[in-house]
């Protein structure tokens, strides 16, 4: 006999269990309705982070028995089985990315990467360089404005923050203020620092200084929704490195290097790759400075990454 049916949001996955937190914020373990009819076939899970269910009550046992249509969502690819996605989280305003210009240095191909990923899902990107205290040195600085100049003109938002100083926390809070926001990044970066800066209640574990080059020290891959006692919420997502490209095109790639897309339509070849054709507008507003260089070299490494998985793939 079903009691009630409500709606919710899934904050957290394990398996078989599902968190659920209802509209007037109670939360509550449910299960899968056996016989629920699931749409996704090639995703190794049904439901995900920020998927907006109908809860039901069945004798005592709550079972999520419809899942609302998702806004968008973004998954990981098994680096084993390409073809099984793992839908990471749906129903996403913007990303975070939480980088580090220095302990650790996030290498712009994992900044492109993660662009690349994001704008295929329309999903707008908030880039943050996060230990801003820590660029002393004239190396680090003419880092941190080469990305600067890189980011900021093809329309990134891009913020410089530290959680020792708290330079730039306030603004970044305004930017999660009422939006479902994904965080990721590399571990290490502070991202569990800033979280807890932003929200303390939260208490998220954070990694001693010494291990900075710890990798695989997270071994945790569920992404986590918590809410925001200033309105909003964030999806942690620990573990989590990056997002998958597989089922991509390899002639789509240049449509989500959104500075290049003003150059597609001027390219000789219609299906132009922009590697080794002749006449190739890309490649001469690379060369003219109009494209940064470091973004194409990025482009083609990405480029060679969708024509491998799409070989695997069929
Ligand atoms: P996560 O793996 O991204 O969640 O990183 P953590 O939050 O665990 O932080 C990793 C280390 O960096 C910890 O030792 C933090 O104290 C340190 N850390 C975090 N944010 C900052 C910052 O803004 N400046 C400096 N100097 N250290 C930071
Ligand atoms: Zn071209």
């Amino acid at each position: 006999m079903i009691e009630f049916n409500e709606e919710g949001v899934v904050t957290k996955s394990t398996g078989s269990w599902y968190t659920v937190a209802l509209q007037n914020g109670k939360k509550l373990q449910a299960r899968l309705r056996g016989n629920l009819r699931l749409d996704e076939r090639d995703t190794t899970n049904p439901v995900a982070v920020g998927d907006r269910v109908i809860i039901a009550e069945n004798e005592g046992d709550y079972v999520i028995s419809e899942i609302l249509p998702r806004k968008n969502y973004i998954v990981r690819q098994s680096p084993k089985h390409p073809k099984a996605r793992h839908i990471i989280a749906s129903n996403i305003d913007q990303a975070i990315l939480i980088a580090t210009i220095t302990m650790p240095r996030t290498s712009p191909g994992f900044i492109d990467r993660f662009l690349l990923t994001a704008e295929a899902y329309h999903i707008p990107v908030i880039l943050v360089f996060n230990k801003n205290d820590l660029i002393t040195g004239d190396h680090d600085k003419h880092l941190r404005d080469t990305y600067f100049q890189i980011y900021s003109p093809i329309g990134y938002k891009i913020l410089f923050t530290s959680v020792k100083t708290g330079e730039n926390i306030n603004t970044l809070k305004a930017l999660l203020k009422d939006k479902t926001s994904l965080l990721g990044g590399h571990s290490g970066v502070g991202k569990s620092s800033l979280i807890n800066f932003i929200e303390p209640s939260l208490q998220l574990k954070t990694q001693p200084v010494s291990s900075y080059t710890g990798k695989g020290l997270h071994t945790t891959t569920f992404a986590e929704m918590h809410f925001l006692s200033f309105g909003g919420c964030i999806i942690d997502t620990p573990g989590i490195k990056e997002f998958g490209v597989s089922g991509f095109l390899p002639e789509e790639v240049s449509h989500y290097f959104i500075e290049m897309l003003p150059y597609l339509p001027k390219c000789k070849f219609n299906n132009c790759l922009h590697d080794n054709e002749p006449d190739c507008a890309v490649k001469e507003a690379v060369n003219q400075g109009k494209i940064h260089s470091q973004r194409y070299s990025s482009y083609l490494t990405l480029l060679e990454e969708v024509k491998q998985a799409r070989k695997d793939w069929e």
